[in-house]
């Protein structure tokens, strides 16, 4: 029987190359797919005349063909054709490009609602390539019609067929939400919020439906959270007496903070208490990027090892496992530390002895990516967990790390700076250790925000750069992928109302790349990396761009986290609209770590009045808990949760549109709801609570086995 659970495949019309492309943006199941919602609506209801004249937005215009179209050739390879068509108020032509089929769709005298931007040339009123819906006087088009986030191999018309189709399999037992809880918040069953969503009549509709998928979502993200919550051990833990770390301070270089020292000395208190029975350390460090961490951490692990334990250090990447290993190694191994390396690249004979070293307590501190939580890695006597830029992980994945043995206590290091309001609920269960002071010397990143036009300069000022021996990167928001025509007249609920233009187009990070090391900057040595590189070439870019082998790195995201290369100078963001505040911020923390002047340029032709705003911010402000604060107020808690993948991974599904906008008071309310049901019937036995618990279970595995 065909279920939401059922594969995609399983619709009309989906071979094996569509739903690769359904897959390609995570839509497995039908779940999936009704859970994609659209990332915009046409306003196709209000219909403009033909006498209204050409305009900037495409708009609906209710026509009749005129005369049967005409198909030309007009070069090799290329068609058009041609077609008059008219209304009360005047008459236009419509060419459709490359689309020889439509021909035979128009008949002289039917009539059509067409979609599109009209233009006007020395011939008069154009359309091109317009879409359009075979119109009758009476029986009513939808008004909004969804555009969904697509990619390649997939169009908004079959897309919309198949949410169609799936839409009608939707059973009550799919709810998530129990009647109760429904009925408490004032929300819709599952059937009919998921039309609303899809298939809305009015933007109101949608957006009270969306309320209902944040809060679902929440929800989800709550009942993970809370059941790792009850999960945890509270005491036990291994007591460390001796955590005088005076040995590794003189080792370092540098004095440490006062901010550095204060948050040693929380872990040190942690580490010390009680006699064994007390409950483990449970802290996160949060602190601005380049606040130094690391030697906290580094300290951390010292304190375990001198009391003859084992400790385990997690990164998300494995750029950043070497880096860490690197500098941990240089520092600790001095000091009788053994450290070990283990990520997703080491051979399989290191892996081995690596291994069975962990498991005779052989090895003091091991460094890794997600290979460490694999069954295989068994530790003698772990009882310290560390985990760096934690929003990449999962609470699950931090568990399992923290289940390799009876207590450990742990460490989780965050340089997102979460607003307080926030942090509360993700971090609730664990104590905090700010890091709010910056090693002395360290300069502020001077930010500017650039228009297209700016690229000649932009060029030269990159190429000064690199003359003076520094580094260069440029970050880029996605690899390869073309907006579909239909984009440029999509419309957000929100852009319904206020018509403002706030996505240029998106540059292909690829072509660009070849570009500058073509084109722009064939003499200097340009390098990309980008997701899809195997970690082993990511990790030989990165290795070489530090060493300054490479002087212009391109990239995606990847860089994000924590890469340390002190000569890099410029950073420098395409599309800068499209990335979160924070995100800027931390990519902005990516230069200025050396004694070079040090500067960031945003690229964005962005004209939204939200887009200028926020971009703005970034050139006012420099301290990342007031980027935080000012993101949150911009766009809401939407960017921590679904930026940080773990609504993903928990959740499996995406964040609804605007669901931000309801913001802390729908979270704790998702976590009071999550709170009584876990406490209640923590093991979602009860009819109302199974669908809730077959997703949970899902996500939690996903989390254990997909890592990142
Ligand atoms: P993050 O908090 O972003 O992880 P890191 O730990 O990578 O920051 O530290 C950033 C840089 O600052 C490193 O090069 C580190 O050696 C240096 N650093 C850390 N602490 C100090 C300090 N007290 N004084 C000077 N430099 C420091
Ligand atoms: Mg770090």
């Amino acid at each position: 029987m065909q279920t939401l659970a059922s594969d995609v495949s399983t619709l009309h019309g989906i071979g094996a190359a569509r739903a690769q492309a359904f897959a390609k943006m995570g839509i497995r199941t039908l779940r999936d797919l009704v859970y994609t919602f659209p990332r915009a609506y046409q306003n196709r209801g209000f219909v403009r005349a033909l006498a209204a004249g050409e305009s900037d937005l495409p708009a609906s215009y209710v026509l009749t063909v005129a005369a049967e179209p005409r198909l030309f050739a007009v070069r090799r390879g290329m068609t058009l054709v041609r077609l008059r068509a008219f209304d009360e108020s005047g008459s236009c032509e419509i060419t459709f490009f490359n689309q020889p089929y439509v021909k035979d769709q128009f008949h002289t005298g039917e009539t059509y609602r067409f979609w599109g931007k009209l233009t006007r040339d020395g011939k008069g009123l154009q359309m091109a390539s317009p879409q359009y819906e075979p119109y009758a006087e009476g029986v009513p088009l939808p008004a909004l019609v969804p555009v969904y986030p697509l990619t390649t191999g997939l169009t908004q018309k079959l897309f919309r067929a198949c949410v169609r189709e799936a839409l009608a399999l939707v059973r009550a037992e799919d709810d998530v939400l129990s009647p109760t809880i429904r009925r408490r918040h004032g929300f819709a069953p599952l059937s009919a919020a998921l039309r609303a969503m899809h298939l809305p009549d009015t933007a109101e509709e949608a957006a009270g439906a969306a309320r209902r998928f944040a809060f679902e979502e929440m929800l989800l993200f709550a009942a993970n959270i809370s059941l790792a919550k009850v999960k945890r051990p509270d005491k036990g833990a291994p007591r460390m007496a001796d955590t005088d770390v005076s040995a590794l301070e003189h080792r370092l270089p540098f004095p440490l903070t006062g901010a550095q020292k204060r948050a040693i000395a929380d872990i040190a208190a942690d580490l010390s208490r009680g006699d064994g029975t007390a409950p483990p350390m449970s802290r996160i460090l949060v602190g601005d990027v380049g606040c130094g961490k690391t030697v906290c951490a580094a300290a951390a692990a010292y304190m375990a090892v001198k009391n003859g334990y084992q400790a385990a250090l997690m990164v998300p990447t494995e750029i950043l496992a070497n880096q860490h290993y690197a500098d941990l190694a240089e520092l600790l191994a001095p000091l009788g530390v053994r450290v070990g390396l283990l990520t997703g690249s080491t051979k399989a004979s290191e892996k081995k002895a690596l291994l069975r070293a962990l498991a005779a307590g052989e090895l003091d501190l091991v460094i890794g990516t997600h290979a460490l939580i694999e069954k295989g890695v068994v530790f003698a006597k772990l009882a310290l967990v560390i985990t760096d830029e934690q929003h990449r992980f999962g609470v699950m994945q931090r568990a399992a790390l923290a289940d390799k043995t009876a207590v450990a206590h742990m460490l989780v290091m965050s340089a997102t700076p979460i607003p307080r309001t926030l942090s509360l609920i993700l971090y609730g269960d664990l104590d905090i250790s700010k890091i709010d002071e910056m090693p002395p010397g360290r300069q502020r990143v001077d930010t500017f925000v650039v228009g297209e036009s700016y690229r000649a300069r932009l060029n030269a000022f990159i190429r000064k750069h690199v003359e003076e021996g520094h580094q260069v990167y440029i970050v880029c928001p996605s690899v390869e992928k073309k907006e579909d025509d239909e984009e440029a007249g999509a419309r957000t609920l929100e852009e319904l109302l206020e018509r403002s233009d706030e996505r240029p187009p998106l540059k292909a990070a690829v072509d660009f790349a070849r570009e500058l090391s073509e084109t722009v900057f064939p003499d200097l040595s340009v390098a990309f990396v980008h997701g899809k590189l195997k970690p082993a070439e990511k990790d030989k870019t990165m290795t070489a761009f530090a060493r300054g082998e490479i002087s212009i790195l391109v990239s995606t995201t990847v860089i994000e986290v924590g890469v340390n290369v002190p000569t890099a100078t410029l950073m420098i963001v395409e599309n800068a609209e499209r990335f979160g505040l924070s995100q800027l911020h931390q990519l902005r923390g990516r230069v200025g770590r050396g004694t070079a002047k040090s500067y960031c340029v945003l690229v964005s032709d962005a004209q939204g009045e939200t887009a200028r705003r926020r971009l703005d911010t970034m050139r006012k402000i420099y301290d990342g808990f007031r980027i935080a604060e000012e993101d949150l107020l911009l766009r809401g808690p939407g960017e921590y949760i679904a930026n940080g993948d773990t609504i993903r991974q928990h959740g499996a599904v995406s964040f609804t549109p605007r669901a931000e906008e309801h913001g802390g008071e729908l979270l704790e309310a998702a976590f009071a709801e999550a709170r009584t049901i876990i406490a209640e019937d923590s093991l979602f036995l009860k009819e109302e609570h199974r669908a809730l618990g077959a997703l949970v279970h899902t996500a939690q595995e996903r989390s254990a086995n997909t890592l990142n």
